[in-house]
């Protein structure tokens, strides 16, 4: 198979699809430039190797055409920054102008295209499009973790037009290793932890982690389905009524195949969803009426953070608690304390989805657990057992 190690770029133009989906401030000015970084090491090979390098993206969600705010002019900057190279930008990402622009790039150049998405047929994963994007490249090398689970035009369709020379670049490429660890390599015992508001975003992802894992642990909002399935009383606690059979479900399948569930104890409860409201420590199945759990408590966090700490393999999906607010952080801080602990002692941990990145991020821990996904609803589909559109593209 073609790798972006063994082709050949010399002389070679490479379109390569990138993720620079960017926050940007009132002045238009990139305000987190980690989404960036992770495609430096492609660009370098392609461009180190004698190749050019033309970037297609997507930014925010514009709606119709083109809109200022949302033009990926506003990352070249950066991104000539931190190459330390001029970087061209093509203000339309289709189109005679920016196929001349492409014709004319010489070895080691680099060149951004505007917004993929100022076209409605990028999502739509229309060929034609995908057609347009193909011309004037030779090879393709998709980047985009954080959209390879969509069959878009970029990041899907485009493949088609380079048969036998499409191929993942090295963010990919680390991504894949890190979750095909998880899935078909963990080292025992592996722990899964999962949080987040609802058990419903997660249904898949924890009937598939029960095949694989040897401890799962259960936090956040989802806690208090499983809590009222079980006749516990939850208070004004999230809980999805409608799921209390699936809850049930999960937890029988959970003793058939000998995984270890593990649920909250504990709990500190809160008057309202405010940062000020008033809070105690409860029991988790006997929060009072009007009350609503809003994070794990003590005897939960030593639990949980003894189970993580004797486990060679951890994945870990969203907040304990309502982290965002500073009375509700301490579960998730001290859970990604835990996970970061076990990982200096050996342990394999992989971190996925918006929320946990954002916690590990804030405990400034994303060095010391072992991977951080920077894809969220790409990363939850693979595990879920999900063929992801981009990825079969290239790999079949
Ligand atoms: P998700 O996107 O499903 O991972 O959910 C993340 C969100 O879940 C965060 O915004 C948390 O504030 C929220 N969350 C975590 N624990 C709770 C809880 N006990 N009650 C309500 N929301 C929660």
């Amino acid at each position: 198979m073609q790798t972006i190690d063994n082709y050949n770029f010399k002389g070679k133009k490479a379109i390569v699809r990138v993720d620079f989906n960017v926050p940007l401030n009132e002045s238009l000015e990139v305000t987190d430039d980690s989404r960036i970084k992770a495609a430096l090491p492609t660009i370098n090979k392609i461009t180190g190797s004698g190749g050019s390098a033309i970037l297609m993206s997507h930014l925010g969600r514009p709606k119709e055409g083109p809109e200022e705010k949302f033009s990926l002019k506003h990352v070249v900057p950066v991104l000539s920054g931190l190459l330390g190279r001029t970087v061209k930008f093509a203000p339309d990402c289709i189109g005679a102008a920016t196929l001349e622009m492409k014709k004319s790039l010489q070895p080691g150049e680099v060149l951004l295209l505007e917004n993929l998405r100022f076209y409605k047929e990028e999502e739509k994963g229309d060929k034609e499009f995908a057609g347009r994007l193909a011309e004037g490249a030779d090879v393709y090398v998709n980047d985009a973790f954080g959209t390879a689970h969509r069959a878009h035009a970029s990041t899907t369709i485009v493949a088609e037009f380079f048969p036998g020379k499409s191929m993942f670049g090295y963010l990919i490429v680390s991504e894949l290793a890190c979750m095909d660890r998880i899935l078909h390599e963990s080292e025992k015992p592996f722990t899964a932890v999962m949080g987040g508001a609802k058990v419903s975003d997660k249904i898949l992802i924890i009937k598939n982690l029960m095949d694989l894992c040897d401890n799962l642990i259960i936090g956040g909002g989802m806690t208090y389905t499983f809590i009222r399935a079980m006749g516990g009383k939850t208070g004004a606690s999230l809980c999805e009524e409608d799921k209390l059979e699936l809850a049930r479900e999960l937890m029988e399948k959970a003793k058939s195949g000998g995984v270890n569930l593990l649920l909250p104890v504990d709990n500190v409860v809160a008057d309202k969803f405010d940062n000020a409201a008033s809070t105690h420590i409860t029991a988790v199945d006997e929060v009072p009426e009007g009350w609503m759990g809003l994070d794990i408590g003590p005897d939960t966090i030593k639990l949980f953070s003894e189970t993580i700490a004797g486990s060679k393999t951890i994945l870990w999906n969203g907040p304990m608690g309502v982290f965002e607010m500073e009375n509700f952080q301490e579960g998730t801080r001290r859970i990604a304390e835990a996970i970061a602990t076990a990982t200096s002692k050996g342990a394999f941990s992989l971190v996925g989805g918006g929320d946990s990145v954002a916690a590990v991020n804030k405990y400034k821990l994303h060095d010391r657990v072992s991977y951080v996904s920077t894809g969220g609803g790409a990363m939850l589909e693979y595990i879920e057992g999900k063929e992801l559109p981009g990825i079969k593209a290239i790999r079949g």
